[in-house]
């Protein structure tokens, strides 16, 4: 079965619920099916083509908090959904799930905010809050989990992302974002931060001293450089770009770089990793990265390419070595992330950009050519035509 439709049944399915919303957005357009006027821009077909669209948000309840928003990261998992890489984009599409903004708004039983506050949204922005997943603090394996955008919402209604003047949010999905964090470059750590974290915490690669291999170098891997640093280790990149071996070692802190296309400098590097954690967007082959790893080492795959990956047997058995994933984080620990990133000094590397240059942005996104995350100037460069 094709990965991605595992996806859509395990997390918020698009198919019978965004039927049912289908059909009530046909009686209400988006314009009118909430109270609130909103602005942002979104992709309206598979071509991805972002433009300016107008859509309404709901009155703020007793539990939510209004966002006023400043800045909003750009995700590959954005560029695969404008372009229906994964078969379940339904449009419009408003992406963005790395926002920062101010709270203007707080409903009477909010008690963690205040209006003023500035504040996180990320990935997920609902839960049954009952599950064994929600027990433990894992919201984000919930089988009802909602996402911020391209789902559907606690109130039943499409949800619709940080590419827009604001968002209404329960409170429990809603993070303290910590004062030592820059609100335009600490935007990014709200998917890209915690998607790198969970899996370092939850698969032991923290010993101090271990040797990581990080492959891909964009938004999640130079921050997951950037955090395995903050943990002791020795940190490889492992690239398809030469070009960012420089800005790899002297700006973020690696302590060396292989380009994967290199045979020679790939062959000497076997057997030297004790984790590998995985961020190519695109169909690659595992058998030279579990090359890399020592007996008993762990590969984690984080991307999301749009077909399945062929996984080599021979190298997992004979060397005791491990493949595992993750998604994102669980609200809990998306905060711990923020506060041991405001501690370490950690922030993403971002080009800041306007809105109406958001196209060429995922253009550049699809060659992989960013340094290290997009973000979007949202509240100075939003404004309806
Ligand atoms: P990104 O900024 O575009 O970085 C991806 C990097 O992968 C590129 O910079 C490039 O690095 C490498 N790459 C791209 N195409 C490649 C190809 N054909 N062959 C080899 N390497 C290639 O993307 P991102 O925002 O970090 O996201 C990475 C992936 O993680 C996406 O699939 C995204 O949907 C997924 N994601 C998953 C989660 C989760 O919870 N698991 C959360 C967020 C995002 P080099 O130039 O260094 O080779
Ligand atoms: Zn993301």
């Amino acid at each position: 079965m094709h990965h991605s439709l595992e996806i859509t049944t395990q997390h918020k399915p698009i198919s019978p619920s965004l039927t049912q919303t289908k059909e009530k957005q046909m009686a209400k357009s988006p314009e009118t099916e909430h109270p609130n006027k909103a602005f942002g821009w979104a992709a309206k077909d598979k071509s991805g083509v972002l433009s300016p669209f107008h859509f309404s948000r709901r009155d703020n309840g007793d539990n939510d908090v209004t966002v006023k928003i400043l800045y909003c990261g750009v995700c590959h998992t954005d560029l695969h959904t404008i372009k229906n890489d994964w078969g379940f984009s339904y449009y419009p599409v408003v992406p963005g799930h790395e926002i920062v903004g101010i709270a203007t708004k707080v409903g009477k039983n909010v008690t963690k905010f205040r209006e003023g506050d500035r504040v996180g949204v990320g990935v997920i922005t609902g839960s049954c809050q009952s599950c064994e997943s929600c027990n433990q603090d894992l919201e984000n394996y919930c089988p009802q989990m909602s996402f911020t955008y391209n789902s559907i919402g606690s109130d039943g209604t499409k949800t619709y992302g940080g590419y827009s003047e604001s968002i209404v949010v329960d409170q429990r999905f809603v993070l303290q974002f910590p004062e030592g964090l820059p609100s335009d470059s600490g935007a990014p750590l709200l998917c890209a931060g915690i998607t790198v974290y969970s899996p370092m915490k939850y698969y032991g690669m923290t010993e101090p001293g271990k040797h990581l291999g990080v492959a891909g170098l964009g938004g999640l891997g130079h921050v997951a450089v950037k955090i395995g640093k903050a943990f002791g280790l020795k940190v490889t990149v492992i690239s398809s770009s030469p070009s960012k071996e420089d800005e790899a070692i002297n700006r973020l802190g690696a302590d060396s770089f292989l380009v994967s296309s290199d045979p020679q400098k790939m062959k000497a590097a076997i057997g030297t990793m004790d984790y590998i954690i995985d961020t190519v967007s695109a169909v690659h082959a595992l058998f030279p990265l579990l090359g890399l790893l020592k007996v008993n080492g762990k590969l984690v795959t984080l991307g999301l390419p749009e077909k399945p990956l062929e996984l080599p047997i021979f190298p997992l058995v004979l060397g005791r070595k491990m493949v595992g994933g993750s998604d994102i984080g669980g609200m809990k620990e998306t905060q711990e992330m923020l506060e041991f990133c405001a501690k370490h000094n950690i922030t993403a590397d971002i080009e800041l950009i306007k809105m109406d240059e958001i196209n060429t942005a995922m253009e550049r996104l699809a060659k992989s050519d960013v340094r290290y995350r997009f973000v979007i100037d949202v509240a100075n460069s939003l404004s309806p035509p």
